[in-house]
């Protein structure tokens, strides 16, 4: 008889990972996904495409209601799971209905952080991870309200993009002093910063939010240095917290995420945590390649085969408010490093590629990324490049007919 296995959460690792148990545990389980959204599981990243106007909602669904069906999976979603009862092996979802369970999956991913500061919790304040959190951005673009977005990361580019597309007036303030300071060095996120500013959006740099002014509505932000900024909504993008409850309560140690080892198990026997929410050697990572290597890793020891997860190389490659962006492994470049940098303000294009121990350890493309995936196979390999270090700058088929000669 097919064990139950519960995975709570249907985002994309959770579809992932019923994807790949699907190939190497066909039958073995009969699988349960609880889901909080009111909808099938779908590729958030696609969230921005949908707020650009590029995409339709419906169109960002990652497998239709059939696929679910013919794996024999049970969905329920607009359901919250509320606890975890782990001698018991049970979890409490609405109604005081429980589901057990002999193997549990943690796939609860994150929250978007509010602010700490006065008005933060004025109407008109937002945060921009779900669709729900999109429909509320098109209205406000379809009033053409003045809108601020705090945060100058990966998260605060799109969305900010995303509501000037719609016909926003945008303003996006930043805390440092430059945009992505997580995935670009200076002259990149300067690059990034002026291709922004011609989409229409205006800038701050050095922006540290003190307030939201407004008596039941946002009103304006106010800025440490005494700036004010007239709004009529403010969204929040400055980052993000791993849902962690349910394992917190549950007594599965937790530090930022929820703890896991090697095949993403936690303290707890056959409770795994994956994705978004969970905590491996220390990293919880925020994006969504990682999850999906997790998810291979879990559904091979799931499937009872040997698998081991040492952690991601971290890559960033999109489009930043409309904008080509690559960024992978140590782009800044530690001390004994050797940087070489190509950097065409004219044409919108910067690349700088990072040398250590005649080994590519960083990269960081701004405009033309045609060749990120090269740069993040070499990167991730450890490949000597003696012999196309003089060439590796001008893109793969250069560099690989000089290898060749
Ligand atoms: C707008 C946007 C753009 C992004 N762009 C990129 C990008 O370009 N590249 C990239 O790599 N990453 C990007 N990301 C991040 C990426 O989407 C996430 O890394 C990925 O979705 C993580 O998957 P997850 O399954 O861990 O979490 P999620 O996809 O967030 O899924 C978690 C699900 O669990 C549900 N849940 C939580 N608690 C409970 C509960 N108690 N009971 C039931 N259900 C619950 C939540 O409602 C949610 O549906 C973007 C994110 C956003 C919001």
């Amino acid at each position: 008889m097919s064990e139950p296995l519960v995975i709570v959460g249907n985002g994309m690792a959770a579809a992932r990972l019923v994807d790949e148990l699907a190939k190497v545990a066909l039958g073995r389980y009969a699988i349960a996904v609880i889901g909080e959204e009111p909808r099938l599981a779908y590729n958030r990243v696609l969230l921005s495409s949908v707020l650009a106007g590029e995409t339709a909602s419906h169109e960002i669904e990652l497998r239709p209601a059939a696929w679910w069906r013919d794996r024999g999976v049970t969905l329920k979603y607009g359901c919250r799971a509320s606890e975890i009862d782990v001698g018991r092996r049970e979890i409490k979802i609405a109604n005081d209905e429980s589901i057990a369970f002999s193997r549990l999956v943690l796939a609860t991913g994150s929250t978007p952080l509010r602010l700490n500061v006065p008005g933060a919790d004025l109407a008109g304040v937002h945060t921009f991870r779900d669709s729900r959190d999109v429909d509320l951005l098109l209205t406000l673009a379809a009033q053409k309200k003045r809108v601020v977005v705090v945060g100058g990361g990966l998260l605060g580019l799109e969305a900010a993009y995303g509501l000037a597309k719609a016909g926003a007036p945008v303003t996006l303030i930043h805390l440092m002093d430059r945009l992505m300071e997580r995935q670009l060095d200076g002259p990149a996120a300067q690059l990034l910063k002026s291709l922004v500013e011609r989409k229409g959006i205006k800038v701050l740099l050095n922006a540290n939010t003190a307030r939201i002014h407004g008596e039941t509505r946002v009103e304006g932000v106010e800025l440490a240095d005494g700036c004010r900024i007239d709004a009529d909504a403010v969204i929040f993008a400055a980052g993000i917290r791993p849902n962690v409850a349910l394992a917190k309560d549950a007594g599965i140690p937790v530090n930022r995420g929820i703890v896991v080892d090697d095949v993403m198990q936690t303290s707890a026997p056959d409770i795994f945590a994956l994705g978004e929410c969970a905590e491996h050697r220390g990293i919880c990572y925020g994006l969504v390649e990682p999850a999906y290597e997790q998810a291979r890793v879990l559904a091979r020891h799931l499937a009872g085969a040997p698998a081991a997860y040492s952690g991601s190389v971290v890559s960033t490659n999109l489009k930043v408010s409309g904008v080509s962006v690559f960024s992978a492994g140590d782009f800044i470049g530690a001390d004994g490093s050797e940087p070489i940098v190509l950097n065409d303000a004219r044409r919108g294009t910067y690349k700088k590629l990072v040398i250590s121990q005649g080994r590519l350890t960083g990269a960081v493309l701004v405009g033309d990324v045609g060749d990120a995936l090269w740069y993040l196979e070499l990167i991730r390999n450890r490949e000597p490049i003696a012999k196309i270090r003089a060439d590796m700058m001008f893109g793969r088929s250069l560099a690989v007919r000089s290898e060749a000669a």
